[in-house]
């Protein structure tokens, strides 16, 4: 053992016990160090010391306890909600969704930039970095204090290189987003599939928190899955896992935006629905209704109000996502699968025929394991997802980090 190494695991172990800490007062706080000493077995002076360094850097404040009963009240320990502010944004053909959240995740301000003029690289680089310049001035937060942007899109990204690999959607191949977005901000960015941030923001801030095992499925302009195991995003090889959307349901079905037939994207994402509509529309058999005023949201109207043809399109569309997952679920058992994105709006008509696809299609005895919790949407949730991004790297303990950024024995 040369002292070298020595270093570096002394280095990682307090890294490791910072995490701890300030992990305990995210979730416990307004706390006292002798509550943080029990809950994370670390000896008091390495507490003490931690979050004196936590202090320091502005992350936690003391506060003196309210409900004192005489003597000296217990001094408390919580984060400081100003210590850094991040920006998420949701890139998609047509517009840009913006959020901008303190370091707990929580929204304090959004905004929505209209992209005209297609889907050049350039052009789309500009209105990104326009758009965070937008969203500090109309939050009014300092600009100095904003310790990262977040950026999720659909598509095979690499996160770890920040390149953008392949976007069906946009058409690009092997961009270098985050790159291209940072020297214009001059603002650390991190990019990611869009499904991996809202799966991420899930577990660290939202309905994962202390949830193990769990799957995100998103429902909206194309069909989406996150994978958490054992507590990890799952990537796959080169970041392409979790391409849920693009399996195939039947090799001779209709043709999907990636080029391929009978994705199941192309049975039960927006596109596909309000195809089948037009053209049952267009056949006739929608009465008075028009081809060319249907549109996704006027859809769930009719259908709400008990036009059947359209009832009939979401309940085979639900029935054919609840095989799908049927299917997840035989694969992963997991603890949690939490349904999100656009399509959440069409309620029971969807969900309601693919939830008794799930019973019908799940290997008997892993059904009971699953809750399936189809969450409340808002469009500032993909955003949120992508701020969440920069803020687990925050609160990520490095026994998270990938094997070779530790680099032991390197000289
Ligand atoms: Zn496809």
């Amino acid at each position: 053992m040369t002292s070298r190494f020595w270093t570096a695991d002394r280095k990682l172990i307090r890294a490791i016990n910072r995490s701890t800490v300030l992990n305990i007062i995210k979730s416990e706080g307004p706390i006292s160090r002798t509550a943080i000493v029990r809950l994370s077995g670390l000896s008091p002076a390495t507490v003490s010391e931690i979050t004196a360094e936590l202090i320091a850097e502005g992350l936690v404040y003391e506060k003196a306890a309210g409900d004192s009963t005489g003597g000296r009240p217990p001094i408390l320990l919580a984060l400081n909600q100003k210590a850094a502010y991040v920006v998420g944004l949701k890139l998609t053909e047509g517009h840009i969704s913006a959020a901008l959240t303190d370091i707990e995740a929580r929204i304090l301000c959004t905004l929505t930039m209209p992209v005209e003029g297609g889907v050049a690289v350039d052009r789309l680089v500009a209105a990104l970095a326009e758009t965070v310049e937008q969203i500090i001035a109309k939050a009014s937060v300092p600009r100095g204090q904003v310790a990262g942007v977040g950026i999720g899109l659909a598509g095979v990204i690499d996160a770890e290189r920040g390149v953008c690999r392949y976007s069906p959607i946009l058409g690009w191949r092997d961009v270098p987003l985050r790159q291209k977005v940072e020297e214009r901000i001059g603002i650390p960015v991190h990019i990611d599939n869009d499904v991996n941030t809202l799966a991420m923001a899930e577990k660290w801030f939202g309905a994962g928190q202390g949830v193990d095992d769990f799957l995100v499925v998103t429902v909206g302009r194309g069909v989406g899955l996150g994978i958490v195991v054992n507590g990890q995003l799952y990537r796959g090889a080169r970041g392409g896992g979790g391409e849920f959307g693009h399996t195939v349901v039947d090799p001779q079905g209709p043709r999907c935006d990636c080029g391929k037939r009978g994705c199941l994207e192309a049975y039960v994402a927006d596109p596909a629905l309000l195809r089948q509509a037009r053209e049952a529309a267009s056949e006739g058999r929608l009465g008075k209704i028009e081809a060319a005023d249907l549109t996704t949201t006027r859809m769930v109207e009719l259908a709400r109000d008990g036009e059947p043809v359209l009832r009939e399109i979401f309940a085979r569309a639900g029935r054919t996502l609840g095989t799908a997952v049927a299917n997840l679920i035989n694969l992963f058992n997991p603890t949690l699968i939490i349904v999100s994105g656009e399509g959440v709006r069409s309620g029971d008509l969807l969900f309601g025929p693919m939830q008794e696809a799930v019973a019908e299609h799940t290997f008997d005895g892993l059904g009971q394991d699953t809750r399936i919790v189809i969450q409340d949407w808002g469009d500032e949730a993909w955003a949120w997802g992508a701020a969440s991004l920069v803020l687990q790297g925050i609160y990520k303990s490095p026994l998270h980090i990938r094997v070779p950024e530790v680099r032991l024995g390197a000289s």
